[in-house]
């Protein structure tokens, strides 16, 4: 069994060194700011990560969203929209929002493939998002994919609501991000890889598309 990690430690130390390198010919560059995200150590297999971020140049860090239009694939009427929020990008955890209709009831495997090119549906979108080539689990295992979101729960009338704060994905550049790929809703649950085949170790056994969309930059 996997541990239970709590990710997203953000530690924000603005770099402030007014110096003779700051200042050239009278005018004071603007502060740049040093972004690091920890993750935080997994038993026998990794020590602690250090993400560093420092851009050349003043970083936007102004809140960043997406969405993604969610449609049936084939003949099922699978619908609805999924926001992505990160209000401190690039290391800030993201809020997912959104509501979906028209599933069978119960619960789906929710998951962002590695590509976003529909022109054959839902079908041919690549494996798990899986920047770390790690394994399959579930949004609160410290190895997972990237993409791994875990499971919705559809009710009897087929809505589901997804509410939830993951603290891996990003919305801009780096290796966490996910604008650009697609998001998946699948047939069957999620068992998060504990399901003792190599179809859980890379998709927790959980069936084909229903329905995907492609998540993509809001204005
Ligand atoms: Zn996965």
């Amino acid at each position: 069994m996997m541990e239970t990690i709590n990710f997203g430690i953000l530690i924000l130390i603005v770099v402030n060194v007014v110096s003779i390198e700051s200042v050239i010919g009278g005018d004071i560059y603007p502060v740049r700011p040093l972004l690091i995200k920890t993750y935080p150590a997994v038993d026998n297999y990794q020590s602690d990560i250090y993400e560093v971020y420092q851009e050349p140049y003043t970083y936007d860090l102004s809140v960043a969203s997406a969405i993604a239009i969610i449609q049936g694939e084939g003949e099922n009427d699978v619908d609805g929209e999924v926001l992505f929020i990160q209000k401190h990008p690039p290391t800030g955890a993201v809020l997912v929002r959104g509501n979906i209709t028209g599933l069978p009831p119960g619960k789906h495997g929710l998951h962002i493939h590695q590509a976003g090119d529909l022109r054959r549906g839902c079908e041919k979108l690549g494996g798990h998002y899986n920047p770390y080539l790690l394994q399959h689990g579930g949004p609160r295992d410290g190895l997972r994919h990237v993409g791994d979101l875990g499971n919705i729960e559809a009710k009897e009338d087929g809505f589901a609501e997804l509410n939830f704060v993951d603290p891996v994905l990003s919305l801009v550049g780096g290796g966490r991000s996910i604008v650009g790929r697609a998001l998946v809703i699948t047939e069957k649950e999620d068992d998060f890889g504990r399901g003792g085949t190599a179809d859980s170790a890379t998709t927790g056994s959980s069936g084909r598309p229903l329905a995907c969309g492609v998540i993509a930059y809001v204005k």
